[in-house]
């Protein structure tokens, strides 16, 4: 199956759900993304800062960039121009460099705060009572330039099917929760970043809105790091 067949295909199975695809074309190189462009794709996740802002200055304009990966705030401002979703925001200290940035530029930019639900030591996240903490801070409450559409999670890297749907449910509920004590009158409050390759099913059955999909669209990923294609420039 080529780029575009794996494309299609995942595509259309996950938005007859109603869910966005974000196809995650981290180490990928600009050609494999475009081919996933030309069958339609738009939404495109990277999760190293300057690999993004290369591959942003080299593709089409109407492409949609999600930050998916760890961002330290020292590195904000190299896609506060043009990043229109940041998933994994796991700090107060993160989402002021946000809001500063996004002010910079004259933009609002939207953000997923990370929820830590994996069984593991090395996942980033905040905790249910850090998440609320946060929302309920002085300094949230002044930003103007950045806006909470949801949460993000990563489930932990297990076989066992029943704990990762455990882990996705017991997140759609706090969601639901934070919905209501926190959001009740914001409708754009609505995102739920859940599911990569291996588990995005399990992710949808319990409320994904977008699944962030890399391998299973692009084939395994052999380089580490894509590296910028300087005779474009
Ligand atoms: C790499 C990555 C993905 C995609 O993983 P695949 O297993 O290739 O689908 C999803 N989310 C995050 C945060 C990632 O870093």
């Amino acid at each position: 199956m080529s780029i575009a067949d794996n494309l299609k295909q995942y595509k259309s199975e996950v938005e007859s759900d109603g869910v966005k695809l974000i196809a995650v074309s981290k180490t990928q190189t600009t050609e494999a993304i475009l081919e996933a462009y030309s069958a339609g794709q738009r939404v495109f996740g990277e999760n190293h800062v300057q690999e993004m802002v290369d591959k942003h200055s080299q593709l089409p304009q109407d492409i949609e960039w999600h930050m998916i990966g760890h961002l330290q705030s020292n590195k904000v401002k190299y896609i506060a121009p043009f990043v229109n979703l940041i998933h994994g925001v796991d700090s107060l200290k993160l989402l002021q460099e946000i809001n500063k940035q996004a002010a910079k530029n004259k933009r609002v930019i939207d953000c997923l705060l990370q929820v830590y639900i994996a069984d593991e030591d090395t996942k980033f996240g905040l905790g249910h009572d850090e998440i609320i903490e946060l929302l309920r801070s002085d300094e949230y409450a002044e930003f103007k330039n950045i806006r909470i559409v949801g949460l993000m999670a990563i489930a932990t890297n297990t076989k066992n099917e029943k704990q990762i749907a455990i882990e996705f449910h017991e997140l759609k509920v706090f969601f639901d929760g934070l919905k209501v004590s926190f959001f009740r009158k914001d409708d754009h409050f609505k995102a739920l970043s859940t599911g990569m390759s291996s588990d995005y099913k399990i992710a949808i059955e319990e409320g994904s809105t977008m699944v962030r999909i890399g391998s299973a669209i692009f084939g395994k990923r052999i380089t580490k790091h894509f590296k910028a294609d300087v005779s474009a420039n």
